[in-house]
C-alpha cells in the first residue's frame, strides 16, 4: 500500500495515527496543503509557520519529503494523487464547519477515483458521538461532562512511528511561499517568548509536570505566578496530543512519586476536558464562532463604540489589569485566562461591544487561537454559550485585580507606567490621591488615561440592555 498522510492541525509525528498507521501499511508520502489566507496573517499563523519548519526537518530525519502545496484544498490532493499515485490517503478528523465541508468533498471525490480514505480521530481525547447522557441527549453543562470523562476509557496515545518507508515524492512550495508571515514584521518580538514545534512542546509538557504543576489547581489563577502550562498553542498547532497529555498525567496520578500531586494532575486534567467541552460544543453548534447559542442574545441591544473598542484593543481603558492583559496579548500572543475572562467581559458588558468582535481580535493575535476554545470562551463570558456565566455575573475589574494580582505584579510588568503606583492605588488609580499620582510619575489623561467607562455605571447600564432581551423571550 503507498499513502498519502495529510497533515492539518496536527503538526507532530507523536500519537498521530493517519501516520502510524499509513506507516505500518507500506510505503508513505506526506503533504500539507495550505490554503490560501483570506486576510493578513495572524499570530496564529505565524506560529503554523514555525511549527511546519520544524515538522519538516523531523519528517527529514526519517527520510521523509513533506510536499507543500497551495490553493484550493480538493484540486491540489487530487494533482497529487495523479502525480504520485497513492492508493490511500489517511487524514485526521475535524471539527470546522469549513474544513469538513472540504473533507467529505475531498472523501467522494478520492472515492470515486478509487482510492482508500482513511479519517482517524487525532486532535480529542474521545469522539463526540460517543459521550451522550442517560437519555441519549449530548451534554450542555461541564460538571457532569468532565465526571463522565474520569470514568472513561481514552484509547492509548501511539508512539512515533520508528521507519517511514518512504514512497515518491513530488515538488513542494517552501514554508516561506505560503506567505504566512506578514510583510510587515511584527511578530520577531511575539516569538521571542515562544519555542515552537513538536520537541518544545514536549520539554514544555516535562517542565511544567516537574515544577509548576504542584500548585496548579492553587495557583493558576494568578497571573503573575506563571503557573499554568503554557501548553495552549502547542495542542491549537498539533504539536502535542492531548491523548499523549491525558496518558501521562494518568500515569502519574497512579505513580508513588506523584502521590502528592494527584489533586494538581486532576486540576490540569479537567481543563484539557475544557478543551474537548468546546469542541464538542463545536460539534453540535457548527456557527459556535459567530452565532450566539441562546437565540434571544441575537437582538441584544449592542452599543458598538469604534473608539471604546480600539482603546480596549490597545490596552488603554483606565482599568490596569484589563489593559496589562490586553498589552501582554498584543506583545506575546497569549493571555492569561483569569484576565481573558475579565477583559472579555469588560468588552461585553461594560463596553456593550459584541463578543463576536472581541472573538475577532483575539483570531488576529492569539498563538494559541482556535474556533472552539474561542467560540466557547467568548460565548461562556457573554452569558450565551453552554454552561456559561450568567449574564448578570458582571466581573468588576478592580476586585478581579485585588483578589488575582493583589501585589500587582502582573500589572506592572505590563504596564511601566504604573511601576511606582502603591500596592493600594496600584488597581485603580483614579482613586489615589493627586499626590500619590505625581509621586508615582503618573498624570491621568497624559501618560495612562482615566477609566474610559465607570464600573457602577458600566455595571448597571449593562445589566439594563440585559433586562431588553429578557423581555423579548
Ligand atoms: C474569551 C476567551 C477566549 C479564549 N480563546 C482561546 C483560544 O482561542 N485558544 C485556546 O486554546 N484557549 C482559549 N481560551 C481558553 C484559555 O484561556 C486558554 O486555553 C488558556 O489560557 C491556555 O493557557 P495554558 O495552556 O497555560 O492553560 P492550562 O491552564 O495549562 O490548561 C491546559 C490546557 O487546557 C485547555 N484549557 C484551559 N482552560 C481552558 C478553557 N477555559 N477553555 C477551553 N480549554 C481550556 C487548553 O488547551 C490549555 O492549553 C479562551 C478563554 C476565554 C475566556
Amino acid at each position: 500500500m503507498f499513502t498519502l498522510v495529510l497533515f492539518q492541525q496536527d503538526l507532530r509525528l507523536h500519537d498521530h495515527p493517519a501516520l502510524f498507521h499509513a506507516a505500518e501499511n507500506g510505503r508513505v508520502a506526506t503533504a500539507y496543503i495550505a490554503q490560501p489566507l483570506k486576510s493578513r496573517p495572524t499570530a496564529s499563523d505565524v506560529w503554523r509557520h514555525h511549527a511546519l519548519l520544524n515538522l519538516q526537518q523531523s519528517l527529514k530525519k526519517k527520510n521523509q519529503t513533506l510536499i507543500l502545496r497551495q490553493g484550493d484544498f480538493v484540486d491540489e490532493v487530487l494533482k497529487l494523487i495523479d502525480e504520485l499515485k497513492c492508493d490511500a490517503v489517511h487524514w485526521h478528523r475535524s471539527y470546522e464547519k469549513e474544513r469538513i465541508e472540504v473533507l467529505q468533498k475531498l472523501r467522494q471525490a478520492l472515492e470515486q477515483k478509487g482510492v482508500h480514505v482513511h479519517e482517524f480521530e487525532g486532535t480529542l481525547l474521545l469522539q463526540p458521538e460517543e459521550i451522550v447522557n442517560g437519555k441519549k441527549e449530548h451534554y450542555q453543562v461541564f460538571t457532569p461532562f468532565w465526571k463522565r470523562y474520569r470514568g472513561e476509557h481514552i484509547p492509548s496515545s501511539l508512539p512515533e512511528p520508528e521507519t517511514i518507508e518512504q514512497g515518491e515524492s513530488a515538488p513542494s512550495l517552501s514554508v516561506d511561499d505560503l506567505g504566512l508571515l506578514d510583510p510587515v514584521n511584527w511578530y520577531d518580538d511575539v516569538l521571542a517568548h515562544w519555542k515552537i514545534g513538536e520537541r518544545a512542546a514536549i520539554d514544555q509538557w516535562l517542565h511544567f509536570r516537574e515544577e509548576p504543576i504542584a500548585n496548579y489547581a492553587e495557583d493558576r489563577d494568578f497571573p503573575a505566578k506563571m503557573s499554568t502550562s503554557l501548553l495552549s498553542p502547542h495542542l491549537a498547532s498539533g504539536s502535542i496530543s492531548a491523548r499523549a497529555l491525558w496518558a501521562s498525567g494518568r500515569s502519574m496520578m497512579q505513580s508513588e512519586q506523584y502521590t502528592a500531586k494527584s489533586d494538581e494532575i486532576d486540576s490540569f486534567l479537567r481543563q484539557l476536558v475544557w478543551r474537548e467541552f468546546s469542541y464538542y460544543q463545536l460539534h453540535y453548534n457548527p456557527d459556535l464562532d459567530a452565532v450566539p447559542l441562546r437565540k434571544e442574545f441575537e437582538a441584544f441591544p449592542w452599543l458598538n463604540n469604534d473608539q471604546a473598542f480600539v482603546e480596549w484593543q490597545k490596552g488603554q481603558t483606565g482599568y490596569p489589569l484589563i489593559d496589562a492583559g490586553m498589552r501582554e496579548l498584543y506583545a506575546t500572543g497569549f493571555m492569561h485566562n483569569r484576565v481573558r475572562m475579565v477583559s472579555a467581559s469588560f468588552l461585553v458588558k461594560h463596553l456593550l461591544i459584541e463578543w463576536q468582535k472581541g472573538y475577532e481580535w483575539f483570531k488576529e493575535t492569539l498563538v494559541d487561537f482556535n474556533i472552539a476554545n474561542n467560540g466557547m470562551g467568548w460565548q461562556w463570558v457573554a452569558g450565551c454559550g453552554a454552561d456559561a456565566a450568567p449574564y448578570f455575573r458582571v466581573f468588576n475589574p478592580i476586585l478581579q485585580s485585588e483578589k488575582f494580582d493583589g501585589k500587582g505584579d502582573y500589572i506592572r510588568k505590563w504596564l511601566p507606567e504604573l511601576e511606582n503606583v502603591p500596592d493600594k492605588y496600584i488597581h485603580a488609580p483614579f482613586e489615589a490621591p493627586e499626590r500619590v499620582l505625581e509621586e508615582a510619575g503618573v498624570e491621568l489623561g497624559r501618560n495612562y488615561p482615566f477609566p474610559i467607562v465607570d464600573h457602577k455605571a458600566g455595571r448597571k447600564r449593562a445589566l439594563e440592555a440585559y433586562d431588553v432581551i429578557k423581555k423579548s423571550k
